[in-house]
């Protein structure tokens, strides 16, 4: 008889774990993705949104597509989990897996920062990019802001991306020269577990562009009606147009199944994915899995998708499907746009021990048509 593997979310990790055991398992195995949105959005290009490259309907793709691969996707929010029994809430249903994987991402909680969701735009959401796309296109004021909201956010390259993006379209705006563009970070230096080489890398990606940084700047209260921001040290800053990465948190539900641990995060075996649940595995975002120099691994898709690729492989093997899957590596890559038809691409592998062993390399033309044939074949998946 088959059995019954269920996936829990269709972002990055989810929709790839659930394709790849649907090429790797019999018919007999009935595979189930559960994710309460209708689209799958691809949040790398959230950035091109934001400076009017890309559209909406460029960069979504309906979750239903996976159903004519054989996959059963349920349309729902998932109202509990009971990981001892690999059980899960659906509306009125119940649903039992003998194989659970856990793919259910970040959320995002502006409403943690007093004032700050009305005082500005969150651009990790498609909407919240659109919004800022309109506001850059009418924006005429003086002072553009970037802030990250908490130290730890998914992809650590973009909100400097989308610092130098926006530079990028002012620029082509003919108003660059009008005013400021300042990132007040709450960490003391970008993409930090990459390493010093690489934060000083991207420090001077900013500095080439009159970008002002703001490092360990940790935002407590927005002011809206004024325009202003009270940090943690004392500082303050105005601004006009304000654009911002909220504080991220475990989802609500993955929570409530006491799946998290001190870290805020669901912790698993760094080398196989696994939970302390017996066939539950968990990977991407939500997951918190400490680094030997004592941080965490980033949450990014490119990480999300190396460990579905991998949890595929141990679903199958243990389903008596070919071989048990290598130990999950961390190599990853990422690229940090800076306009201009220019990246700076940046790889490395993060379980590097005693550190990540990342490098960045200067901006070319190269990288940046890389970076967009990484994003076609993302989107292609969903075809
Ligand atoms: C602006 C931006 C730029 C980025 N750029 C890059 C980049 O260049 N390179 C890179 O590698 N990464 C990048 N990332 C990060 C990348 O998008 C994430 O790390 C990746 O999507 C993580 O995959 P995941 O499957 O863990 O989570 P997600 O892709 O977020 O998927 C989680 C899914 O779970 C669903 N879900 C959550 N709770 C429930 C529930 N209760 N019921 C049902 N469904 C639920 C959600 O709707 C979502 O679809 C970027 C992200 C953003 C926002």
């Amino acid at each position: 008889m088959g059995a019954h593997v269920m996936v829990l979310g269709a972002g990055v990790g989810g929709s790839t774990v659930a394709t790849e055991l649907r090429r790797l398992l019999p018919a007999e195995h009935r595979i189930t993705l559960v994710e309460r949105a209708g689209k799958f959005v691809l949040g790398a290009s959230l950035l091109r949104v934001i400076v009017g490259e890309r559209s909406p309907e460029d960069i979504a793709r309906p979750v239903s597509v996976l159903s004519r691969r054989g996959i059963e996707v349920i349309q729902a929010e998932i109202e509990q989990i009971d990981p001892a029994r690999r059980r899960v809430v659906v509306g009125s249903r119940e649903l039992v897996a003998d194989y659970l994987v856990i793919a259910l991402g970040a959320d995002l909680e502006p409403l943690s920062v007093p004032g700050l969701s009305d005082a500005g735009h969150s651009f990790y959401t498609l909407d919240g990019a659109v919004a800022l796309r309109d506001a850059l296109s009418r924006f005429e004021g003086q002072r553009l802001v970037v802030l990250t909201a908490a130290p730890a956010y998914k992809c650590p390259a973009a909100p400097y991306e989308a610092s130098l993006l926006m530079e990028w379209r002012l620029r082509q705006r003919g108003i660059r020269g009008n005013g400021s563009i300042d990132l007040y970070a709450a960490e003391p230096a970008p993409m930090g577990v990459a390493g010093p080489k690489v934060s000083a890398g991207v420090r001077d990606l900013l500095a080439a562009k009159g970008i002002a940084y703001h490092p360990d700047h940790q935002i407590v209260r927005a002011d809206a009606a004024h325009r202003r921001l009270q940090f943690a040290n004392g500082a303050e800053a105005s601004y006009d147009l304000l654009a911002f990465v909220a504080p991220h948190r475990a989802p609500r539900v993955v929570r409530e199944a006491g799946l998290t641990a001190e870290s805020g995060w669901i912790p698993v075996d760094r080398a196989t994915l696994r939970t302390r649940f017996e066939r539950v595995w968990a990977l991407g975002d939500v997951t918190g899995i400490p680094l030997k120099m004592g941080k965490p691994l980033p949450k990014a898709a490119t990480f999300a998708a190396g460990e579905a690729e991998a949890v595929a492989r141990s679903v199958a093997a243990e389903l008596g499907v070919g071989e048990p899957a290598a130990a999950y590596s961390a190599l990853g890559e990422c690229w940090v746009e800076i306009g201009d038809g220019a990246a700076a691409h940046g790889h490395g592998d993060f379980y590097g021990d005693p550190a990540p062993v990342v490098a960045l390399e200067p901006p070319t033309g190269d990288a940046h048509r890389a970076k967009e044939a990484w994003e076609r074949d993302w989107l292609a998946r969903w075809a």
